[in-house]
């Protein structure tokens, strides 16, 4: 091989791909970031051209609901960053979900969804998919063998995270994702948590990944977004069971997506069929905002992540915290499943116990400096939460424990600040307890 070929074949690492992937200096203007394309809408080159972008014969620019330059750049990106063949944006992290569990299921539709995950996947997953006729199982990852379980003949995907939200929970994604191909059901990973810098769970067997954005990516607490990536692994065809991507669309003069589009039909259908009729599209100033937080996110995640090793090291040994749920810890219950999947380190999320329950909580989240209490996570800034007096408030106290949000449980989203100004506000909150 000669130092040409060699150089064409190295592949650009992580921290290039988060600043260059799926980005030029702007064609017309020479602009270097990426511009903000605050436009609704796209004129055409002519007739022939209109007809063709409509029956999906050319690839470009229609209307702002479908896609817009801006937000292709971030696409590209998180596609690149992830290791998928292509990615589409949309308003939410919760859009996403939708958007991909609308491009799988019909009406009837089973799927299995583990049982540790962000409480609003549980709500959408139990009360607005019902709705629609899509039914969840649920199954524990404790216990890799529920989710095979729970599969049943209407059973068409499996939905986990990479490290759910909020307990720490790791998850064995290719053990899960050995379940699914034995099932020929795809697998679909919310590597929200984890960002592909901690984790690429395309790697261990997904074959779509979805993010809320809103978190590490865009990193800074200012935007909502979501994005879907296609891995490409998935042989739609197979059986026929996803008719958006086997069958004829009478929406487009019977294409067949899969057919057309090969290793990333699954992109190209959420886009098509699900982000055109139901319209959760993402702002061209939101996926702006996103993609100058993903410059900085290997940074960032290494930061998040060493200072939360820190934070769960020192709770650790208070007096007055009675557990720490952290997978970067000596004799954590995910210890060797984070030293496998999280080199790296763990994240930044995780929760802590207070031997003085429920009063403690409250004193804590109220006596905090530089924490900002609040209901998120994966801001730059340190955040905290009592589950028990806000997010859980209204679960029974069984339900409150079953979800990892008992009295005594305290979240953290540990920021990127000085680590040693982060432990002196636990400090002196704790000190009030
Ligand atoms: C926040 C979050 C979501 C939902 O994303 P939104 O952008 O708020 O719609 C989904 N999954 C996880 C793990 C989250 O943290």
């Amino acid at each position: 091989m000669n130092d040409e070929t060699s150089a064409a074949a190295r592949e650009p690492g992580f921290s290039t791909l988060a600043i260059h992937a799926g980005a030029q200096p702007d064609p017309t203007t020479g602009a270097r970031a990426t511009p903000i394309y605050q436009t609704t809408s796209f004129v055409f080159d002519d007739v022939d051209h209109a007809a063709a972008l409509f029956g999906l014969q050319t690839f470009g620019n229609i209307y702002t609901r479908i896609g817009n330059p801006t937000n292709a750049v971030l696409e590209e990106r998180v596609a690149a960053l992830e290791g998928g063949t292509a990615a589409l944006a949309v308003a939410s992290g919760h859009a996403a979900q939708h958007l991909v569990f609308h491009t799988l299921l019909t009406p009837g539709d089973e799927f299995v969804a583990s049982r540790k995950l962000y409480g609003g996947s549980i709500n959408q997953f139990s009360h607005a998919f019902k709705s629609y006729g899509w039914n969840v199982a649920w199954a524990d990852p404790d216990d890799i063998s529920s989710f095979e379980k729970a599969i049943t003949p209407k059973t068409k995907a499996i939905f986990t995270e990479t490290i759910a939200n909020p307990g720490g929970v790791v998850t064995d994604i290719a053990a899960i994702s050995a379940i699914a191909k034995k099932a020929g059901i795809p697998l679909i990973v919310d590597n929200t948590l984890a960002t592909p810098y901690l984790w690429q769970p395309i790697k261990d067997g997904a074959d779509v990944v979805v993010h809320s954005a809103t978190k590490f990516l865009g990193g800074h607490g200012n935007s909502i977004g979501g994005v879907i990536v296609d891995a490409g692994t998935f042989d739609w065809s197979a059986t026929d069971r996803y008719p958006f991507l086997s069958k004829p669309r009478p929406e487009y003069q019977g294409i067949v997506l899969h057919e057309t589009f090969g290793n990333f039909a699954f992109a190209i259908a959420a886009r098509v069929l699900g982000l055109r009729d139901l319209g959760p599209a993402l702002s061209p100033f939101n996926a702006f905002m996103i993609l100058t937080g993903i410059e900085t996110l290997a940074l960032r995640m290494q930061r998040h992540s060493d200072n939360a090793q820190a934070v769960a090291e020192y709770l650790a040994g208070h007096p007055k915290v009675a557990w720490v749920s952290y997978p970067g810890l000596k004799g954590d219950r995910y210890q060797a499943l984070a030293q496998k999947y999280l080199p790296k380190g763990a994240g930044a999320v995780f929760t802590f116990g207070l031997k003085g329950g429920y009063e403690a909580g409250v004193q804590v989240v109220s006596s905090v400096e530089l924490f900002s209490h609040l209901a998120n996570i994966g801001d730059t800034r340190s955040l905290i939460i009592h589950p028990a007096s806000t997010t859980h408030r209204q679960l029974s106290d069984e339900a409150k424990v079953a979800a990892g949000a008992g009295p005594e449980v305290v979240r953290l989203s540990v920021g990127i600040e000085d680590v040693k100004d982060i432990i002196a506000d636990l400090e002196q909150a704790l000190a009030k307890v």
